[in-house]
Protein backbone atom coordinates (compact mmCIF):
# COMPACT_ATOMS: atom_id res chain seq x y z
CA UNK A 1 0.00 0.00 0.00
CA UNK A 2 1.18 3.46 -1.25
CA UNK A 3 1.23 5.84 1.55
CA UNK A 4 0.79 9.82 1.64
CA UNK A 5 4.50 10.48 1.68
CA UNK A 6 5.53 7.86 -0.80
CA UNK A 7 6.40 5.19 2.00
CA UNK A 8 5.18 1.92 1.96
CA UNK A 9 3.56 -0.30 4.71
CA UNK A 10 5.63 -3.12 6.17
CA UNK A 11 2.82 -5.74 5.96
CA UNK A 12 2.25 -5.29 2.33
CA UNK A 13 6.24 -4.48 1.31
CA UNK A 14 7.76 -6.45 -1.24
CA UNK A 15 11.43 -6.38 -1.38
CA UNK A 16 11.66 -7.79 -4.62
CA UNK A 17 10.37 -4.37 -5.60
CA UNK A 18 13.35 -1.95 -5.95
CA UNK A 19 10.62 0.61 -4.56
CA UNK A 20 10.38 -1.45 -1.64
CA UNK A 21 14.12 -1.35 -1.16
CA UNK A 22 14.83 2.02 -1.65
CA UNK A 23 12.15 3.49 1.02
CA UNK A 24 13.32 1.25 3.74
CA UNK A 25 17.11 2.37 2.16
CA UNK A 26 15.59 6.17 2.78
CA UNK A 27 14.08 5.93 5.99
CA UNK A 28 17.56 4.58 7.13
CA UNK A 29 18.84 7.41 6.18
CA UNK A 30 17.00 9.91 7.38
CA UNK A 31 16.44 8.21 10.90
CA UNK A 32 20.65 8.10 10.60
CA UNK A 33 21.28 11.82 10.00
CA UNK A 34 18.16 13.51 11.10
CA UNK A 35 19.15 14.56 14.56
CA UNK A 36 22.93 15.50 13.53
CA UNK A 37 21.62 17.31 10.95
CA UNK A 38 18.64 19.33 12.34
CA UNK A 39 21.48 20.44 14.88
CA UNK A 40 22.64 22.02 12.20
CA UNK A 41 19.92 23.71 10.57
CA UNK A 42 18.72 25.16 14.45
CA UNK A 43 21.51 27.24 14.67
CA UNK A 44 21.53 28.56 10.74
CA UNK A 45 20.01 32.36 10.83
CA UNK A 46 17.13 32.87 8.31
CA UNK A 47 18.58 34.89 5.28
CA UNK A 48 16.60 37.81 4.18
CA UNK A 49 14.71 36.86 0.15
CA UNK A 50 16.39 39.91 -1.02
CA UNK A 51 19.76 40.83 1.20
CA UNK A 52 23.11 40.54 -1.00
CA UNK A 53 24.55 40.17 2.48
CA UNK A 54 22.36 37.38 3.66
CA UNK A 55 22.83 35.72 0.22
CA UNK A 56 26.69 35.60 1.35
CA UNK A 57 25.94 34.31 4.67
CA UNK A 58 23.24 31.70 3.15
CA UNK A 59 25.82 30.54 0.40
CA UNK A 60 28.69 29.46 3.61
CA UNK A 61 25.79 28.41 5.62
CA UNK A 62 24.74 25.45 2.80
CA UNK A 63 28.44 24.66 2.61
CA UNK A 64 28.09 22.82 7.03
CA UNK A 65 26.93 19.52 7.08
CA UNK A 66 23.44 18.57 5.15
CA UNK A 67 23.93 21.12 2.75
CA UNK A 68 26.84 20.22 0.89
CA UNK A 69 26.46 18.53 -2.24
CA UNK A 70 26.39 19.85 -5.51
CA UNK A 71 22.89 20.31 -6.80
CA UNK A 72 23.74 20.10 -10.34
CA UNK A 73 24.56 16.45 -9.98
CA UNK A 74 21.29 15.31 -8.32
CA UNK A 75 19.24 13.47 -10.73
CA UNK A 76 15.70 15.48 -11.22
CA UNK A 77 12.43 15.11 -13.40
CA UNK A 78 10.00 18.46 -14.30
CA UNK A 79 6.85 17.92 -13.65
CA UNK A 80 5.05 20.93 -13.58
CA UNK A 81 7.06 22.86 -16.71
CA UNK A 82 4.96 25.14 -19.25
CA UNK A 83 6.13 24.38 -22.97
CA UNK A 84 5.80 27.92 -24.16
CA UNK A 85 7.08 29.76 -20.68
CA UNK A 86 10.00 27.57 -21.05
CA UNK A 87 11.35 29.20 -24.59
CA UNK A 88 14.46 31.15 -24.04
CA UNK A 89 14.44 35.03 -23.64
CA UNK A 90 17.05 35.22 -26.37
CA UNK A 91 15.02 32.88 -28.76
CA UNK A 92 11.87 34.76 -28.09
CA UNK A 93 13.67 37.90 -29.01
CA UNK A 94 14.88 36.34 -31.97
CA UNK A 95 11.78 35.53 -33.27
CA UNK A 96 9.94 38.11 -32.71
CA UNK A 97 12.17 39.53 -34.78
CA UNK A 98 12.22 37.01 -37.49
CA UNK A 99 8.60 37.72 -37.85
CA UNK A 100 8.54 41.34 -37.36
CA UNK A 101 6.85 41.09 -33.90
CA UNK A 102 6.59 44.62 -32.07
CA UNK A 103 7.09 45.29 -29.42
CA UNK A 104 9.06 42.81 -28.35
CA UNK A 105 7.34 41.85 -24.68
CA UNK A 106 9.42 43.69 -21.53
CA UNK A 107 11.98 41.08 -19.75
CA UNK A 108 9.83 40.15 -16.72
CA UNK A 109 12.76 37.60 -14.95
CA UNK A 110 13.45 38.12 -11.51
CA UNK A 111 10.30 40.75 -10.72
CA UNK A 112 7.52 40.36 -9.10
CA UNK A 113 4.50 40.93 -11.32
CA UNK A 114 1.58 43.55 -10.10
CA UNK A 115 -1.00 41.96 -12.07
CA UNK A 116 -1.34 39.25 -15.08
CA UNK A 117 -0.78 42.13 -18.03
CA UNK A 118 2.92 41.75 -18.27
CA UNK A 119 2.80 37.76 -17.76
CA UNK A 120 -0.34 37.39 -20.07
CA UNK A 121 1.67 39.83 -22.61
CA UNK A 122 5.14 37.81 -22.51
CA UNK A 123 3.72 34.31 -23.21
CA UNK A 124 1.31 35.28 -26.18
CA UNK A 125 4.27 36.59 -27.36
CA UNK A 126 6.23 33.51 -27.36
CA UNK A 127 2.90 31.51 -28.68
CA UNK A 128 2.69 33.89 -31.23
CA UNK A 129 6.37 33.11 -32.24
CA UNK A 130 5.41 29.34 -33.25
CA UNK A 131 4.45 29.46 -36.62
CA UNK A 132 6.92 27.38 -38.54
CA UNK A 133 8.11 23.66 -37.62
CA UNK A 134 11.23 24.69 -37.62
CA UNK A 135 10.27 27.05 -34.64
CA UNK A 136 8.70 24.32 -32.68
CA UNK A 137 11.21 21.87 -33.07
CA UNK A 138 13.83 25.27 -31.90
CA UNK A 139 12.12 25.02 -29.01
CA UNK A 140 11.69 21.49 -27.78
CA UNK A 141 15.77 21.15 -28.16
CA UNK A 142 16.89 24.20 -26.37
CA UNK A 143 14.19 23.06 -23.18
CA UNK A 144 15.73 19.66 -23.91
CA UNK A 145 19.83 20.74 -24.23
CA UNK A 146 18.79 23.44 -21.02
CA UNK A 147 17.07 20.64 -19.01
CA UNK A 148 20.22 17.94 -19.77
CA UNK A 149 22.73 20.75 -18.66
CA UNK A 150 20.38 21.15 -15.01
CA UNK A 151 20.25 16.49 -15.08
CA UNK A 152 16.73 16.95 -15.81
CA UNK A 153 16.41 13.35 -16.79
CA UNK A 154 12.78 13.40 -16.95
CA UNK A 155 10.01 16.01 -18.18
CA UNK A 156 6.40 15.85 -18.06
CA UNK A 157 5.63 19.48 -20.10
CA UNK A 158 2.79 21.09 -21.04
CA UNK A 159 1.82 23.03 -24.38
CA UNK A 160 -0.60 25.72 -24.80
CA UNK A 161 -2.01 24.41 -28.24
CA UNK A 162 -4.85 26.81 -28.15
CA UNK A 163 -3.17 29.46 -29.37
CA UNK A 164 -0.89 28.52 -32.43
CA UNK A 165 -2.49 25.23 -33.47
CA UNK A 166 -4.33 26.28 -36.39
CA UNK A 167 -1.11 27.43 -37.89
CA UNK A 168 0.06 23.52 -37.73
CA UNK A 169 -3.29 22.58 -38.79
CA UNK A 170 -5.26 22.11 -35.76
CA UNK A 171 -4.83 19.82 -32.46
CA UNK A 172 -3.54 16.73 -33.85
CA UNK A 173 -1.22 17.88 -36.35
CA UNK A 174 0.52 20.24 -33.73
CA UNK A 175 0.50 17.69 -31.85
CA UNK A 176 2.38 15.35 -34.03
CA UNK A 177 5.09 18.06 -34.65
CA UNK A 178 5.79 18.37 -31.13
CA UNK A 179 6.29 14.66 -30.68
CA UNK A 180 8.51 14.33 -33.32
CA UNK A 181 10.14 17.54 -31.98
CA UNK A 182 10.23 15.99 -28.43
CA UNK A 183 11.34 12.34 -29.79
CA UNK A 184 14.29 13.88 -31.56
CA UNK A 185 15.19 16.02 -28.57
CA UNK A 186 15.08 12.96 -26.43
CA UNK A 187 17.38 10.98 -28.82
CA UNK A 188 19.63 14.02 -29.09
CA UNK A 189 20.34 14.55 -24.74
CA UNK A 190 18.57 12.04 -23.38
CA UNK A 191 15.95 14.05 -21.90
CA UNK A 192 12.71 11.65 -21.72
CA UNK A 193 9.28 13.44 -22.66
CA UNK A 194 5.46 13.09 -21.88
CA UNK A 195 3.32 16.04 -22.87
CA UNK A 196 0.25 17.08 -20.19
CA UNK A 197 -2.60 18.16 -22.24
CA UNK A 198 -4.74 20.82 -20.83
CA UNK A 199 -7.84 22.79 -20.44
CA UNK A 200 -7.51 26.28 -20.97
CA UNK A 201 -10.01 27.41 -18.36
CA UNK A 202 -11.29 30.75 -19.77
CA UNK A 203 -12.64 29.22 -23.28
CA UNK A 204 -15.32 27.35 -20.91
CA UNK A 205 -16.55 24.17 -19.93
CA UNK A 206 -18.15 23.17 -23.75
CA UNK A 207 -14.25 23.55 -25.24
CA UNK A 208 -13.15 22.03 -21.91
CA UNK A 209 -15.15 18.62 -23.03
CA UNK A 210 -14.33 18.53 -26.34
CA UNK A 211 -10.46 18.54 -25.63
CA UNK A 212 -11.33 15.81 -23.24
CA UNK A 213 -12.92 14.17 -26.01
CA UNK A 214 -10.39 14.26 -28.03
CA UNK A 215 -7.76 13.27 -25.42
CA UNK A 216 -9.91 10.05 -24.79
CA UNK A 217 -10.20 9.51 -28.15
CA UNK A 218 -6.25 10.01 -28.44
CA UNK A 219 -4.99 7.87 -25.63
CA UNK A 220 -8.10 4.87 -25.58
CA UNK A 221 -8.52 5.11 -28.86
CA UNK A 222 -11.09 2.57 -30.48
CA UNK A 223 -10.94 0.52 -33.03
CA UNK A 224 -12.58 2.92 -35.51
CA UNK A 225 -9.61 5.41 -35.30
CA UNK A 226 -6.96 2.77 -36.31
CA UNK A 227 -6.99 3.63 -39.36
CA UNK A 228 -4.51 5.63 -39.88
CA UNK A 229 -3.33 6.90 -43.02
CA UNK A 230 -6.77 6.53 -44.59
CA UNK A 231 -8.83 8.74 -46.05
CA UNK A 232 -11.00 8.47 -43.01
CA UNK A 233 -8.72 11.72 -41.83
CA UNK A 234 -11.25 14.03 -42.19
CA UNK A 235 -11.75 15.23 -38.72
CA UNK A 236 -9.44 16.98 -35.91
CA UNK A 237 -10.44 14.15 -33.93
CA UNK A 238 -9.98 10.94 -36.46
CA UNK A 239 -6.83 12.52 -38.07
CA UNK A 240 -5.35 11.68 -34.66
CA UNK A 241 -2.93 8.66 -34.86
CA UNK A 242 -3.83 5.96 -32.70
CA UNK A 243 -1.41 5.94 -29.18
CA UNK A 244 0.87 8.85 -30.44
CA UNK A 245 3.94 8.35 -29.10
CA UNK A 246 7.31 9.46 -28.17
CA UNK A 247 10.37 6.67 -28.59
CA UNK A 248 7.99 3.32 -28.17
CA UNK A 249 5.72 5.66 -24.96
CA UNK A 250 2.58 7.34 -25.22
CA UNK A 251 2.75 10.71 -25.86
CA UNK A 252 0.43 12.28 -23.73
CA UNK A 253 1.02 11.19 -20.15
CA UNK A 254 -1.28 13.41 -18.35
CA UNK A 255 -4.35 15.57 -18.55
CA UNK A 256 -3.92 19.34 -16.88
CA UNK A 257 -6.23 22.17 -16.41
CA UNK A 258 -4.68 25.53 -16.69
CA UNK A 259 -5.75 29.28 -16.85
CA UNK A 260 -7.24 31.78 -14.48
CA UNK A 261 -8.41 29.90 -11.46
CA UNK A 262 -10.26 33.14 -10.68
CA UNK A 263 -14.26 32.51 -11.37
CA UNK A 264 -13.40 29.20 -12.96
CA UNK A 265 -13.23 26.28 -9.80
CA UNK A 266 -12.17 23.14 -11.00
CA UNK A 267 -15.83 21.95 -10.27
CA UNK A 268 -17.00 23.15 -13.27
CA UNK A 269 -14.87 20.57 -15.52
CA UNK A 270 -15.56 17.67 -13.84
CA UNK A 271 -17.23 15.72 -16.36
CA UNK A 272 -14.08 16.68 -19.04
CA UNK A 273 -12.02 14.90 -16.39
CA UNK A 274 -13.88 11.99 -16.36
CA UNK A 275 -13.94 11.96 -20.08
CA UNK A 276 -10.26 12.17 -20.25
CA UNK A 277 -8.82 10.46 -17.40
CA UNK A 278 -11.58 7.57 -17.94
CA UNK A 279 -12.78 7.51 -14.48
CA UNK A 280 -16.26 8.25 -15.03
CA UNK A 281 -17.17 4.41 -13.75
CA UNK A 282 -13.82 3.83 -11.55
CA UNK A 283 -13.10 1.43 -14.46
CA UNK A 284 -9.11 3.45 -14.66
CA UNK A 285 -9.51 2.35 -18.71
CA UNK A 286 -7.07 5.54 -18.92
CA UNK A 287 -3.41 5.59 -17.73
CA UNK A 288 -3.57 9.39 -17.88
CA UNK A 289 -2.71 11.01 -14.93
CA UNK A 290 -4.83 13.89 -13.78
CA UNK A 291 -2.57 16.72 -12.73
CA UNK A 292 -5.14 19.92 -12.76
CA UNK A 293 -3.89 23.36 -11.13
CA UNK A 294 -5.19 24.68 -8.29
CA UNK A 295 -4.67 26.40 -4.81
CA UNK A 296 -2.63 29.00 -6.67
CA UNK A 297 -5.19 31.89 -6.41
CA UNK A 298 -8.41 31.40 -4.83
CA UNK A 299 -11.21 30.98 -7.08
CA UNK A 300 -13.66 33.20 -5.26
CA UNK A 301 -12.71 35.09 -1.87
CA UNK A 302 -11.51 32.55 0.81
CA UNK A 303 -11.83 29.27 -1.80
CA UNK A 304 -8.60 28.59 -2.74
CA UNK A 305 -8.60 25.78 0.00
CA UNK A 306 -11.86 24.61 -1.84
CA UNK A 307 -10.49 24.38 -5.10
CA UNK A 308 -7.33 21.88 -3.88
CA UNK A 309 -9.76 19.69 -1.98
CA UNK A 310 -12.05 19.65 -5.16
CA UNK A 311 -9.23 18.98 -7.57
CA UNK A 312 -8.42 15.66 -5.05
CA UNK A 313 -12.46 14.84 -4.85
CA UNK A 314 -13.98 15.74 -7.94
CA UNK A 315 -11.40 15.59 -10.84
CA UNK A 316 -9.23 13.10 -8.98
CA UNK A 317 -5.91 14.29 -8.93
CA UNK A 318 -3.02 12.41 -8.89
CA UNK A 319 -1.09 15.21 -8.64
CA UNK A 320 -1.88 19.07 -8.45
CA UNK A 321 0.43 22.24 -9.90
CA UNK A 322 1.24 24.35 -6.85
CA UNK A 323 -1.36 23.54 -3.91
CA UNK A 324 0.03 25.28 -1.62
CA UNK A 325 -3.32 27.57 -0.72
CA UNK A 326 -4.14 24.54 1.05
CA UNK A 327 -1.89 25.30 3.80
CA UNK A 328 -3.83 26.58 7.19
CA UNK A 329 -6.92 24.84 6.19
CA UNK A 330 -7.84 22.10 8.42
CA UNK A 331 -9.87 19.86 5.64
CA UNK A 332 -7.65 20.43 2.53
CA UNK A 333 -4.72 19.55 4.77
CA UNK A 334 -6.05 16.16 6.40
CA UNK A 335 -7.19 15.57 2.86
CA UNK A 336 -3.65 15.65 1.32
CA UNK A 337 -2.11 13.91 4.58
CA UNK A 338 -4.62 11.22 3.67
CA UNK A 339 -2.74 8.06 3.44
CA UNK A 340 -5.38 7.03 0.62
CA UNK A 341 -4.98 9.89 -1.62
CA UNK A 342 -1.92 9.99 -1.94
CA UNK A 343 -1.56 13.66 -3.43
CA UNK A 344 1.26 14.93 -4.66
CA UNK A 345 2.21 18.88 -5.10
CA UNK A 346 4.33 20.03 -8.17
CA UNK A 347 5.31 22.80 -6.18
CA UNK A 348 7.30 26.22 -7.73
CA UNK A 349 8.61 28.64 -5.46
CA UNK A 350 9.88 30.83 -7.23
CA UNK A 351 6.63 31.35 -9.67
CA UNK A 352 4.67 31.74 -5.75
CA UNK A 353 6.97 34.73 -4.94
CA UNK A 354 6.82 36.90 -8.28
CA UNK A 355 3.07 35.94 -8.58
CA UNK A 356 2.40 37.22 -5.24
CA UNK A 357 1.15 33.81 -4.02
CA UNK A 358 3.21 34.03 -1.11
CA UNK A 359 4.17 37.25 0.37
CA UNK A 360 7.61 36.38 0.94
CA UNK A 361 9.85 33.63 -0.60
CA UNK A 362 10.38 32.80 3.31
CA UNK A 363 6.85 31.86 4.30
CA UNK A 364 6.73 29.62 1.22
CA UNK A 365 5.16 26.40 2.95
CA UNK A 366 6.88 23.93 0.62
CA UNK A 367 8.92 23.37 3.95
CA UNK A 368 5.70 22.76 6.27
CA UNK A 369 4.02 20.54 3.19
CA UNK A 370 7.44 17.59 3.89
CA UNK A 371 7.62 18.10 7.40
CA UNK A 372 3.59 16.45 7.28
CA UNK A 373 5.10 14.08 4.64
CA UNK A 374 3.10 15.65 1.86
CA UNK A 375 4.44 14.34 -1.38
CA UNK A 376 5.74 17.54 -3.23
CA UNK A 377 8.62 18.32 -6.59
CA UNK A 378 10.08 21.17 -7.16
CA UNK A 379 9.52 22.92 -10.25
CA UNK A 380 10.34 25.91 -12.34
CA UNK A 381 6.85 26.29 -13.96
CA UNK A 382 8.05 29.32 -16.73
CA UNK A 383 11.88 30.00 -16.87
CA UNK A 384 10.96 32.60 -19.40
CA UNK A 385 8.50 34.32 -17.15
CA UNK A 386 10.52 34.14 -13.61
CA UNK A 387 13.97 33.57 -15.24
CA UNK A 388 14.40 30.48 -12.84
CA UNK A 389 15.14 26.74 -13.40
CA UNK A 390 14.63 23.93 -11.88
CA UNK A 391 18.69 23.73 -10.91
CA UNK A 392 17.73 27.30 -9.74
CA UNK A 393 14.65 26.37 -7.77
CA UNK A 394 16.17 23.51 -5.66
CA UNK A 395 19.68 26.01 -4.96
CA UNK A 396 16.77 28.20 -3.61
CA UNK A 397 15.13 25.93 -1.81
CA UNK A 398 18.23 24.99 -0.09
CA UNK A 399 19.70 29.04 0.39
CA UNK A 400 16.32 30.17 1.31
CA UNK A 401 13.31 27.65 2.88
CA UNK A 402 16.65 26.08 4.77
CA UNK A 403 16.07 22.18 2.77
CA UNK A 404 19.09 19.82 3.99
CA UNK A 405 20.26 17.65 0.93
CA UNK A 406 18.09 14.56 2.59
CA UNK A 407 15.27 17.04 1.94
CA UNK A 408 16.35 17.84 -1.55
CA UNK A 409 16.87 14.53 -2.14
CA UNK A 410 13.14 13.47 -1.07
CA UNK A 411 12.02 15.64 -3.18
CA UNK A 412 13.94 14.61 -6.01
CA UNK A 413 12.53 11.02 -5.47
CA UNK A 414 8.84 12.04 -5.62
CA UNK A 415 10.21 13.45 -9.03
CA UNK A 416 10.56 10.06 -10.35
CA UNK A 417 8.23 7.95 -8.07
CA UNK A 418 5.10 10.16 -8.56
CA UNK A 419 6.47 11.03 -12.91
CA UNK A 420 4.73 9.04 -15.92
CA UNK A 421 8.09 7.51 -16.49
CA UNK A 422 8.46 3.63 -17.10
CA UNK A 423 9.97 1.99 -14.47
CA UNK A 424 13.49 1.45 -15.51
CA UNK A 425 13.25 5.13 -15.62
CA UNK A 426 12.54 5.86 -11.97
CA UNK A 427 14.21 2.95 -10.73
CA UNK A 428 17.72 3.86 -12.49
CA UNK A 429 17.34 7.55 -11.38
CA UNK A 430 16.50 6.88 -7.82
CA UNK A 431 19.40 4.97 -7.27
CA UNK A 432 21.77 7.50 -8.53
CA UNK A 433 19.61 10.06 -6.23
CA UNK A 434 20.29 7.71 -3.35
CA UNK A 435 24.35 7.54 -4.67
CA UNK A 436 24.36 11.60 -4.59
CA UNK A 437 23.37 11.78 -1.04
CA UNK A 438 25.55 9.29 -0.13
CA UNK A 439 28.08 11.32 -1.75
CA UNK A 440 30.21 14.18 0.15
CA UNK A 441 32.62 16.45 -1.06
ZN1 LIG B 1 1.84 26.15 -14.02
Amino acid sequence: MVTTNGAYNDDTCDDNDPRHRHQHQHQQEIEATVSEEEVVASTMPIPSPTSASTTTASTATTRRRGFVRNLVELPKAELHIHLEGAMRRTTLVELCAKYSITPVPPDTAHQRFEDFSAFVEVYIAACNCLREESDIYRLVFEIAHDLQQQNVTWVEIAPSLTFYQERFGGFAPTLQVLAAAAEAAEVATGVGFGFIISIERQLGVYAAEQLANIVAQQTQPQPQAAAAGTEEESSPSSSLLPLLQICGRPAIVGFGLHGPEEKNPPSQFTKAFHIACGRSTNTQTSTLVSVPHAGEIAPSLGQGAQSVIDAVTLLRANRIGHGVLAYGNDAAMTLLENNNTNICLDVCVSSNYYLRVVPSLHEHPLPLFLKKEIPCTINSDDPLLFGCTILSEYELCRAELQMEDRILAQCARYSFQYSCAPEHIKTMNIQNIDRWLASTL
